[in-house]
């Protein structure tokens, strides 16, 4: 399982400033997110959300995160049935 952690690059904020046009860019680091996850697939990012938002998630934020979950989840018996 992976874990969730503040993008070194950006300070968490997601975002690159520059004193030059573009003045600010998403950082390429975190694709804009503010954060890395050390899973290269994004394994279980939905779950590592959930516990990091915790009871401060938005409900709809938390209605989807629980969605994408429970998708994960039927994907990977499917990925388990397909293995030889
Ligand atoms: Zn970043």
């Amino acid at each position: 399982m992976g874990g969730l952690s503040p993008c070194p690059f950006c300070d968490g904020r997601g975002l690159v400033t520059f004193e030059r046009a573009p003045e600010v860019e998403p950082c390429t680091e975190c694709r804009g997110s503010g954060r890395l996850y050390t899973d290269a697939e994004y394994r279980g990012v939905f779950d590592a959300l959930l516990r990091e938002k915790g009871i401060f998630a938005d409900r709809d934020l938390r209605l989807l995160l629980l969605g994408l979950s429970a998708l994960e989840r039927r994907l990977s018996e499917l990925e388990a049935k397909l293995r030889p």
